[in-house]
């Protein structure tokens, strides 16, 4: 789209769709074709070499993977932006590009549980140093990055309890140890927050959740300097965690709807928050746009709007879960988040089912804690919903 600016609304619909496609089509071809033939063999030696752009093999690129790149890319305002066959192919595919034995990464305990399996289970086997400081705890974070490391890997807000990291105050701490940041921007959305403008240097997401938005196609993208997503990016076409074409068109399809969807959750949870801190059953409520959330002032600084994603404690233990979640009809109870529909679920049985009660209080996670993830339905609708269930109770 050239030099011109335009507004997330519209580079959600037009980004990565500017070409003229085959026949004349308006909208991005889904392209299954494994390999891309040259009559001319001059040709293609130079895009085999990268001296031309085109296509060679699906596995490296493909027209309808590229164009939802792109549209990641501006929305990221990146230089660059490459994609994964999952949410979890992105975040290894990149932990493993830069860690490599005797390697130092800090993070924090909160990430998400199969990135935390990945700082946990599986790099202290490659010799990889591995610090995760308190989600919360800045101070403690500054203090080992100081101490060197390669890179700095973080998520915000953060899964179950919404905890919020200062991406600018952290990323500036990383830049005098010359510390690669990462962040997981899959909660928030490039809608509501720009890692890179904030000082990361690599943003990526599950685009499962949000960006595709409507729970039928599962994928991972990463934004950032040309340099650095290329080396991701040839990670990833040697070991062939890629992005399929039909997945990319999904995906690519449901984000020329997310600022929509993204203004409506915005609001939606925001009243859902209100409404709950008020009710005399749920005795704590977890939003980053509430005033009393202890993220809040970084939240209001670094990002547009608040999410859709919440969480809230009912006032007992986990038999008022028991209760309470079945009652409620306009849920799928079931993992994953970031959907047209609201899921919920409790992070008891799906997030941090691995963890003992004594570790899931040791991250502040109360037993009878219920993640919900707002759809667009009427908020109306959502709000009766919940207090019928609440009266079950
Ligand atoms: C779901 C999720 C992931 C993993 O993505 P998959 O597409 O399921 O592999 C990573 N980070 C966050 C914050 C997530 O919610």
């Amino acid at each position: 789209m050239g030099n011109r600016k335009f507004s997330k609304a519209t580079n959600a619909v037009w980004a990565g769709e500017d070409n003229p496609y085959f026949g004349g089509a308006v909208t991005t071809p889904i392209v299954n074709s494994v390999a891309f033939a040259y009559k001319d063999l001059d040709e293609w030696y130079d895009v085999s070499t990268g001296k031309a752009d085109g296509f060679i093999y699906s596995r490296n690129t493909n027209p309808t993977v590229a164009s939802l790149e792109e549209k990641i890319r501006v929305l990221e305002g990146a230089e660059a932006a490459t994609s994964f066959a999952t949410g979890m192919a992105a975040i290894s595919n990149t932990l493993f590009t830069f860690l490599k034995p005797g390697k130092r990464v800090v993070s924090v305990k909160d990430t998400y549980g199969g990135t935390s399996k990945l700082f946990l289970d599986f790099f202290p086997a490659y010799h990889v140093e591995v610090k995760l400081c308190e989600t919360g705890n800045h101070e403690e974070l500054e203090y080992e990055i100081a101490k060197g490391c390669d890179l700095v890997y973080l998520e915000t807000p953060t899964n179950p309890t919404l905890k919020i990291i200062d991406i600018k105050r952290i990323a500036l701490a990383a830049k005098k140890v010359g510390a690669v940041v990462v962040v997981d921007n899959t909660f928030a959305t490039p809608i509501n927050q720009n890692p890179l403008e904030l000082g990361a240097d690599l943003v990526l997401h599950s685009a499962t959740k949000y960006l595709c938005g409507h729970s039928d196609a599962m994928g991972g993208v990463l934004a950032g300097s040309k340099e650095l997503v290329q080396k991701v990016f040839h990670f990833r076409e040697i070991n062939g965690a890629s992005l399929q074409a039909d997945p990319a068109y999904m995906i690519a399809r449901g984000m020329k709807t997310l600022e929509l969807r993204i203004s409506r959750q915005n609001e939606s949870a925001m009243r859902i928050a209100n409404y709950l801190s008020e009710h005399s059953k749920v005795s704590q409520v977890f939003y980053p746009g509430l005033v009393d959330h202890a993220g809040h002032a970084i939240a209001k600084s670094q990002m547009r709007g608040y999410g859709g994603m919440l969480s809230f404690a009912l006032d007992g233990g986990y038999n008022l879960v028991e209760k309470f979640l079945p009652s409620l009809k306009l849920v799928h109870l079931a993992a994953s988040l970031g959907s047209v529909s609201t899921l919920a679920g409790p992070p008891r049985t799906t997030s941090h089912v691995e963890l003992t009660e004594e570790q899931r209080a040791l991250l502040g996670i109360p037993e009878s804690l219920i993640r919900y993830s707002v759809g667009i339905e009427s908020v109306d609708d959502l709000l009766s919903d919940l207090e019928y269930a609440l009266n079950q109770l």
